[in-house]
């Protein structure tokens, strides 16, 4: 009976390691993915910390936004 009880901790104990580590490969999925927004001139996808803004949407470089927005 106390072996029974070992396994029981011992299955808990692999389950609720595998959730942790299974939550924290997503959570550094989500933080590690960046947000892909397409340029407005040549449709390439551009992460969107990295786009530059314009009036008229978002572009990969400066050189698009001035030819897109000209
Ligand atoms: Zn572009």
């Amino acid at each position: 009976m106390k072996y029974l009880a070992w396994l029981l901790i011992l299955m808990v104990g692999i389950w609720w390691f595998r959730q942790k580590r299974q939550s924290h490969s997503t959570e550094h999925k989500e933080s590690g993915a960046q947000v892909m927004v397409p340029c407005s001139e040549c449709g390439a996808h551009v992460p969107a910390s990295d786009a530059i803004r314009g009036a008229k949407g978002v572009y990969c470089s400066k050189a698009h936004r001035q030819s897109h927005e000209a």
